[in-house]
């Protein structure tokens, strides 16, 4: 092993700042290998910030018999959620039941399974529920009468990209955002890779003894550029999603199944909206480019029409976004059918250096697909530690899974002015961190510029010494959502803020 921080030889060069890459770089530091990430845009640009938003098991992977996924994301639900609890929280899903599903004793064999398959300690488990007499029957159609309810946990996907991003660099690891992999070769037993800024256009050389290719869509380019010529089996899927204002009050998630037999979810969103997705589309042509279409919207807004009282329209959207899935190409015919699991190749002929590349996966299973990762390179690096990461806490999650409303308590004592909404967004995006990005703060103009909906300067400051924030865009739409209550006078001065110099203070983003 290298000594960590050594720079002229790495021990791991990690191509892909989505939640793969930095959960493989995040483990790999911890275990004290000098580890380089490299990410062409911004930490989570791509898919990771598109996903649906939930650890779950995924109750539909059931029906395709995915038992190992299943019960490996089932156990993975609480681990992470004792690991972060400010952006990971428990959420009650209702699913309505009508004469298109399956008959109720066998969704409700399904649901047993979903509860006892994978240990689950701090989840409440499934319940009936008689929808004429329960709220979440109220914004319903009357003819829904009775359903389920069952647990998953909601995700900040995009923060739980940088919180491991953070943890990799507090272990010692470089994360360069901005900076794409050209392209790499096999020298003398080392990877040497040409990475870009894409800032100023320099070029530079690293050299590392492994490389790991979690370049997610364009995993296949990644190999491309590193010389593997072999086809590489992904298979892109698109899904898209649309935000409306808050449908209902209550705080329960619904699943509807579709008529063409998919499912549909519709999630109480940042406290005002509904978030409702997703799509499957087979997709070809430039992941970068890929975005939600007319015909996908009309497609959402009637998933949830055909359950709600309130028709949802286009016109009701207020926000939508699209990702692609880099999925393993197991040959499935539909999208919907190919799987979720996630496959890890290593190519390591004798005497030169490996390259391990990531295909599929699910945010939910991200931390033991890193423990895979490592588990195949560990040959590599004899006196490798062990697996670290089941009990560790994410950056600023150090806390009881349940004790965020504590916590927003604590910080309003702390900070008398900060009022109630402000305060829980602060816990919810920094956990026991919020106190560190206020600092001697005694009042709001303490804060510095305002730029609405309570971000100031110091807050923005924070972002760009510890969360490698960049653009507006990186912090309005994947540090926070807070591009959904921002108007563009506001946007416009955060742009015009970051596009000055950095004040000197606090630790380097790389
Ligand atoms: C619509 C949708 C809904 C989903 N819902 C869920 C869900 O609810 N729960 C769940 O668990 N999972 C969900 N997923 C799956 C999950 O989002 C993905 O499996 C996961 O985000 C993939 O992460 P990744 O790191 O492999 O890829 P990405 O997040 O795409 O990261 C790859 C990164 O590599 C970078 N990169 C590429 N090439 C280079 C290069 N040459 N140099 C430098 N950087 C490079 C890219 O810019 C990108 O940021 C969903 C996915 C989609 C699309």
């Amino acid at each position: 092993m290298a000594i960590a921080g050594n720079s002229q030889v790495q021990d791991l060069l990690v191509v892909g700042g989505g939640v793969n890459g930095c959960g493989i770089a995040r483990d790999a530091a911890g275990r004290g290998l000098a580890v380089t990430l490299v990410e062409k845009g911004d930490l989570a640009g791509a898919t990771s910030s598109a996903s649906t938003k939930l650890i779950h098991g995924g109750l539909r992977y059931l029906e395709h018999r995915e038992f190992r996924l299943v019960r490996e994301a089932l156990i993975e639900r609480e681990v992470l959620l004792r690991a972060a609890p400010h952006i990971i929280w428990p959420l009650r899903f209702v699913l309505p039941h009508h004469k298109g599903l399956r008959p109720w004793p066998v969704l409700r064999l399904g649901l047993f399974l979903y509860d006892h398959l994978g240990g689950r300690r701090i989840l409440p488990p499934t319940r009936s529920l008689d929808l004429r007499r329960d709220p979440a029957g109220a914004p319903l159609q009357p003819h829904y009468r009775r359903g389920f309810e069952y647990s998953d946990c909601w995700v900040e996907d995009a923060r739980l990209v940088v919180l491991n991003a953070r943890d990799a660099a507090d272990h010692g690891a470089a994360v360069l955002t901005r900076m794409r992999c050209l392209a790499a070769r096999r020298e003398d037993g080392l990877w040497r890779a040409t990475l870009r800024d894409e800032a100023s256009g320099a070029t530079r050389e690293v050299a590392a003894r492994a490389m790991v290719n979690a370049a997610g869509p364009w995993v296949a380019e990644m190999l491309g550029a590193a010389g593997q010529n072999a086809p590489a089996r992904v298979r892109l899927v698109k899904g898209s999603h649309i935000v409306t204002r808050r449908l209902w009050s209550h705080d329960r998630s619904y699943i509807f199944q579709n008529a063409d037999g998919r499912v549909c979810f519709a999630i109480p969103y940042e406290e005002d909206f509904t978030l409702i997705g997703t799509t499957d589309e087979e997709f070809a042509g430039d992941p970068a480019g890929v975005a939600i279409t007319e015909g996908e919207t009309a497609y959402l807004c009637r998933a949830v029409s055909d359950y709600v009282r309130q028709p949802v329209t286009p016109a009701d959207v207020v926000w939508s976004y699209a990702g692609v899935r880099p999925l393993y190409d197991d040959g499935a015919s539909r999208a919907q059918e190919a799987t979720r699991d996630y496959v890890l190749t290593l190519d390591a002929p004798a005497g030169q250096a490996p390259l391990l590349s990531v295909f599929g996966g699910k945010i939910t299973t991200y931390r033991r697909l890193a423990e895979a990762a490592m588990a195949r390179l560990a040959p590599h690096f004899p006196g490798l530690p062990g697996a670290w990461t089941a009990g560790a806490r994410l950056p600023g999650g150090d806390f009881p899974w349940d004790g965020a409303p504590r916590l927003v308590a604590e910080l309003r004592a702390r900070y008398p002015f900060l009022d109630p909404a402000l305060a829980r967004r602060l816990v919810r995006q920094y956990g026991t961190r919020a106190g560190a990005v206020l600092g001697d703060a005694d009042g709001m103009a303490a804060l510095g510029e305002a730029f609405g909906a309570g971000l100031t300067a110091r807050e923005v400051e924070w972002q760009r010494r510890e969360e490698w924030v960049r653009s507006a865009e990186d912090l309005l739409w994947r540090r926070s959502k807070l591009g959904l209550r921002i108007d563009a006078a506001g946007r416009a001065a955060l742009q015009r803020h970051l596009a000055g110099a950095m004040p000197a203070a606090g630790r380097a983003a790389e």
